[in-house]
């Protein structure tokens, strides 16, 4: 077996632990009020910055090592804790396109969402799909990033999900557009209410992009 590896400092840890105790120390929580369109409540685990970024680089350069665990772990403590998980059914992960799942070879988000379900008992259903290939959300204005998402989702079962309350899981919230898209392509499908949470969320000055 592979020793478990802090995910920020690549030092060797518990097999049960997520991060080193000093890396952990200096991660930064949340704090912040981020409203998402068409979604009641927004929720992270960690503001994102240079504490805990390589974790977040872990995830997307086709690693991940135990950062899936580590950060979908956090987000599940923190969901308990505000009593949010209690008023969810489902858990849906920000899915990912087929090519970009491809490149990569796994899809961080579901990682996550697949954790946070160990923890919470809160099933996963990958209900959304990304059908179409979009440009990064953080180099584009506000009128772009809303072309750049338009038709860019679907939900091929709205059965699936019809009725229920759904968290919409990200790994990394920025400008909060692709919640915002996605929120309505899941209120078009017949959810009940749609819940937010990331498990880091960029500082809102990066935020104001316009
Ligand atoms: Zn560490």
């Amino acid at each position: 077996m592979f020793p478990n590896r802090c995910p920020v400092c690549g030092e060797v840890i518990g097999a049960q632990d997520r991060f080193c105790t000093d890396c952990h120390e200096k991660l930064t929580p949340y704090s912040g009020e981020t409203l998402i369109a068409g979604s009641s409540r927004f929720i992270a685990a960690f503001e994102y910055d240079g504490n805990v970024s390589p974790a977040v680089m872990l995830l997307k350069n086709g690693v991940c090592g135990n950062a899936a665990y580590a950060l979908g772990g956090e987000l599940a403590d923190i969901l308990v804790k505000s009593g949010m998980s209690q008023n969810i059914d489902v858990i849906v992960p920000v899915p990912l396109h087929r090519s970009d799942r491809m490149k990569r070879g796994f899809d961080q988000t579901e990682l996550i969402a697949r954790e946070v379900s160990r923890i919470t008992g809160i099933p996963v259903s990958c209900a959304a799909e990304k059908i179409r290939l979009t440009l990064p959300q953080k180099r584009l204005g506000r009128e772009e990033r809303m072309r750049n998402l338009a038709g860019a989702f679907s939900v091929p079962e709205p059965a699936l999900i019809r009725g229920k309350r759904v968290l919409l899981l990200d790994d990394v919230c920025t400008t909060g557009s692709t919640l915002a898209e996605l929120a309505e392509v899941l209120i078009n499908a017949g959810v009940a209410e749609v819940f937010c949470a990331a498990c880091c969320k960029t500082p809102d000055n990066i935020d104001q992009k316009t």
